[in-house]
Formats: C-alpha cells, sequence, structure tokens
C-alpha cells in the first residue's frame, strides 16, 4: 500500500570537513598534534595578532590537490583565498580563512554502490582548502562553571568537500560517506574519524514531490558525527519536512542540530547567506598557482584507489561483492589480504581461500584505527597455514586450532604442525569411506565386534592405517569405527 511518504522524495547534499593530516598548521608552524596542553600549539599568526602574517602549508595544499583529483575534480591553477567574516569566540582573527568564488577545484564524482545492486555516480561540486578554528568548552573540570577556549586547533588544515544534491535517501548518504572516507584514508590525507571530529559533515536536505522538476527549501543539520546518527538524522527529518509540507507550511532555509538522546532535530540559527559573510580576497595571500607540471606529479603518484581495487578484487580475482568490501573496508586490511595473495598470484582458489580465512578468523580480531590497522597474525603465518591446508597436511578444521595457537606469536604454522603431530588425514569424509570398506571388506570381524568383543576394534584400526599408509588421525578414525559399527 503506497502511503503519503511515497509520493515524496528526499534531496539530500552533504557537505564534508576533513582535516589534513600535515603535522603543521595551514597558514603558520604550529604542531598539529592532538591532545596537548590547552593554547600551547599557537603562535601570533593562529591567535590572528595585528602584523602577523600568515603563510600556506604546502604540504596540505598538495594532500587537498591529491584528493580533488582522486575524485575526478578539475584543477583550477589559479585560484584565490578569501576572509569569511563571523564573530564567534573561537574564531581570533573575526573571520576564516577559506575559498570562495574561486577555489581550486570543482566537479568531480563519486561512485557509490545502490542498495539494490549497482552503482551511481554523485557529483562533487568542489574541493577547497580553508582552515579550523578553536574549541569552546562548557564545564571543564579545572574551571567549573565556566567557559573556556582551546586554541589548539585554530588554523589547523581543512578540506572541504562539497557535493551535489543527488543523494536519495539516508542509505546512499551513508553510502557516499563510507566510500569517501575510504578515500581519504587511502590517500593518508585524513583519518576519517567522525567521532574525533576529524572527518565532519554537514546535512543538507529537502523534500519534493516525486517528479517535481525543483527542489524544495533545504535545511542544514550541522555536524552530525557518526553513520548511524547521519542515518537516522535523515530518517527523522524526511518526515518531518513532509509533515511541514503536507500541512501545507513554509518555512525559511535554515540550521538545525541532530539531537540523537531524543532522536530528533532542532532549530539552531537562521542560515546565513553568503552575503552575510562579507566575503573578500584574502590580502595576505597571494592566489594559489598550480603549476600543471606539480599537479601531473601528484596525479601520477596516486595510490590505487579504493575503486579500482575492489574492481580488480572482484573481476580478477572472481571475488564475492560481499568479500571484496569486507576485504576493501580498510586500506590495510586490503594490504593484508593482498600479502597473502602475493603467494599464488593469480589463483582464484587461493584467493578465495585466503578471503574465507582472513574474514573468519583473522578480522575477527583485527583493529582499526584511523589510518592504521593491527592484526593478530602476519600475512606470512596466513601463507603458510593455508599451505598446509592446501597440501592435506592438516584439515581446514586443524587449520584454525593451528591458527589458534600461533596467533599473537611469532611461531611457524608448519612447526606447530609438526611438532604436535597434527600432520594426518582428519579428513572426516575420506576416512569414514575408508572405515566403511573395512567394515564391509570384512563381516566376520564386524559381527564379532557388534557381538560384544570390544577388541576387535583394534583390528580396524589397524586395518584403516594400513590403507592409508600411516597418515590417517588414529583418535578420529577411532571415533567413526564405533559411529559406524553402533
Ligand atoms: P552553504 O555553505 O551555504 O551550506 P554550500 O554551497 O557550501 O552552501 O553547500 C550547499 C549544500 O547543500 C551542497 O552540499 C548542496 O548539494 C546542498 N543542497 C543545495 N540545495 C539543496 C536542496 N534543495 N536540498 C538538499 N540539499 C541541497
Ligand atoms: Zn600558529
Ligand atoms: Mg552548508
Amino acid at each position: 500500500m503506497s502511503t503519503v511518504r511515497d509520493t515524496y522524495e528526499a534531496v539530500i547534499g552533504l557537505e564534508v570537513h576533513a582535516q589534513l593530516l600535515t603535522n603543521t598548521k595551514q597558514f603558520c608552524g604550529c604542531p598539529t598534534s592532538f591532545g596537548a596542553e590547552p593554547n600551547t600549539n599557537v603562535c601570533p599568526v593562529c591567535l590572528g595578532l595585528p602584523g602577523a602574517l600568515p603563510v600556506l602549508n604546502r604540504e596540505a595544499v598538495s594532500m587537498a590537490v591529491r584528493t580533488a583529483l582522486a575524485l575526478g575534480c578539475a584543477i583550477r591553477h589559479r585560484s584565490v583565498f578569501a576572509r569569511k567574516n563571523y564573530f564567534y569566540p573561537d574564531l581570533p582573527k573575526g573571520y576564516q580563512i577559506s575559498q570562495f568564488d574561486q577555489p581550486f577545484s570543482e566537479r568531480g564524482a563519486l561512485d557509490i554502490p545502490l542498495e539494490g545492486g549497482g552503482n551511481k555516480w554523485v557529483g562533487i561540486t568542489r574541493v577547497h582548502l580553508e582552515e579550523d578554528a578553536g574549541k569552546n568548552l562548557h564545564g571543564v573540570a579545572e574551571v567549573p562553571g565556566k567557559s573556556v577556549i582551546d586554541l589548539n586547533r585554530a588554523g589547523v588544515p581543512l578540506m572541504e568537500i562539497v557535493g551535489e544534491p543527488d543523494l536519495r535517501g539516508p542509505t546512499e548518504a551513508v553510502a557516499y560517506l563510507k566510500r569517501l572516507r575510504d578515500v581519504l584514508v587511502a590517500l593518508e590525507v585524513n583519518d576519517g574519524n567522525l567521532e574525533e571530529g576529524s572527518f565532519r559533515c554537514d546535512v543538507n536536505i529537502s523534500v519534493r514531490k516525486r517528479g517535481a522538476a525543483a527542489f524544495g527549501t533545504r535545511v542544514e543539520i550541522k555536524n552530525v558525527n557518526s553513520f548511524r546518527h547521519v542515518h537516522r538524522a535523515i530518517e527523522h527529518e524526511t518526515a518531518r519536512l513532509i509533515a511541514v509540507a503536507e500541512a501545507g507550511e513554509t518555512f525559511r532555509q535554515h540550521t538545525r542540530q541532530w539531537d540523537d538522546e531524543s532522536g530528533r532535530t532542532v532549530f539552531l540559527r537562521e542560515k546565513e547567506g553568503s552575503d552575510d559573510y562579507r566575503y573578500f580576497p584574502e590580502p595576505d595571500l597571494p592566489p594559489l598557482i598550480l603549476e600543471e607540471a606539480w599537479v601531473e606529479s601528484l596525479r601520477s603518484g596516486l595510490p590505487e584507489l579504493p575503486e579500482a581495487r575492489r574492481q580488480r578484487f572482484m573481476h580478477d580475482l572472481k571475488l564475492p561483492p560481499y568479500d571484496t568490501e569486507v576485504l576493501t573496508g580498510h586500506p590495510k586490511i586490503g594490504d593484508f589480504f593482498e600479502a597473502v595473495l602475493q603467494a599464488k598470484p593469480g589463483d582464484a582458489a587461493w584467493a578465495k581461500r585466503a578471503a574465507n580465512f582472513v574474514m573468519t578468523e583473522v578480522l575477527a580480531e583485527a583493529r582499526v584505527h584511523g589510518l592504521e590497522a593491527s592484526f593478530p597474525a602476519k600475512p606470512a603465518q596466513i601463507v603458510e597455514l593455508l599451505e598446509l591446508v592446501e597440501a592435506q597436511t592438516i584439515s581446514g578444521k586443524q587449520a584454525k586450532e593451528v591458527y589458534a595457537a600461533i596467533k599473537n606469536t611469532d611461531a611457524s604454522p608448519a612447526a606447530h604442525v609438526a611438532e604436535h603431530g597434527m600432520a594426518q588425514v582428519s579428513d572426516t569424509a575420506s576416512l569414514e569411506a575408508v572405515c566403511r570398506a573395512e567394515i564391509e571388506g570384512n563381516p566376520k570381524q564386524a559381527a564379532a565386534y557388534r557381538a560384544g568383543n570390544a577388541k576387535m576394534i583394534g583390528f580396524f584400526v589397524g586395518q584403516v592405517m594400513k590403507q592409508t599408509k600411516g597418515s590417517a588421525n588414529p583418535s578420529l578414525v577411532n571415533d567413526i569405527l564405533k559411529k559406524l559399527l553402533a
């Protein structure tokens, strides 16, 4: 049954602010390190003291340009910094240095997977450079009842990535954010951490009747700090905007805030138009000139991007989409898997065996944080283990036992197998066939066992060991025989 809700569609465009992983700030030499004593990573430039002049951080430019190139953006070779003027206690200069009408890049796109299969290109309006503000803190233990300001973050390099209003629901929005985060992490320009605020997202959303050409009035939901919150906020806001439209009410574009506890958005402030910011070209910085040769050297130095790796895993290795998603979920996970693949390049059976083992065993205890990941074993250990399985020295089941014994150590799986006398045929199905044949071939002995001569089991074990040239696991053979003879 179709509902009123189904006659509307949500239109969503995301703005992402990503902190660049430079060592120093955007326009001064202060460290960007997180967790320093408040107001220690500051200098006259980032404090906005009179007469201090900004100098652009080349590393930040390089990171942002690489991002823009990875997103397929066109590069503007002469771009301009602008002052965005507003008053807020965490902004000591009284303006933010940003880019406005001449950003250094425009018109890119990002491919996202769709829920029911397939994919969709989402437009990237622009990528530009700007700087972060400080932090207002309320109710800090050292200064109870007061509001205080930490300016360590003021001037930290930010890159803003503005997306086109091409997204049509919460699932697409989250898929876009994840794909974007994957690209930034693969480029090692940002740690992709929503919870810690180094990857921040503003959600712009409006609703319209399905089939309508024009967009509705949008609201902007500020700083939604997890994928789950983004999903919930969009679901809630879509329903709210539809109710507003159905009631025939209109509203002005404004900014809202997501409150996860109550599960609703609340009005924050009227939306500033760009006129309110009195943008003008930054007089203390020359235009940013990006030379063609430098841009091209950055382009040729780009690593393999997550999408290319996914395509390779699916098409060259014939991995299913699920495995591909899991194994490309973080660049370091992909690297680990590829190190295991290196043992038998181009071998699809090996790839699937490796994928299964890495996904079920290794990733169960892998830890991913920002750009880093730690694993309970080394790729070489997994290679050795899977080679033992492939050679049928041990069974898949035994491989898990060996893995449990050697993980978090430097031990060699082969040495472990030798030491523990595990190099035996323990494949129940094949042993069962041998046992069955022996029972059928020796009906007198089987009858004797069944009549109560328990010792006769030894005869059968001996036969099976002879048949398998001593490679069978005797205790397993014993169990199988007892079951078959019962
Ligand atoms: P501002 O800084 O004023 O928010 P930007 O141009 O930086 O403006 O960002 C606008 C964002 O809002 C973009 O991500 C864009 O896709 C999105 N957007 C624009 N119009 C709509 C709309 N009608 N509905 C939903 N999103 C929209
Ligand atoms: Zn500084
Ligand atoms: Mg905005």
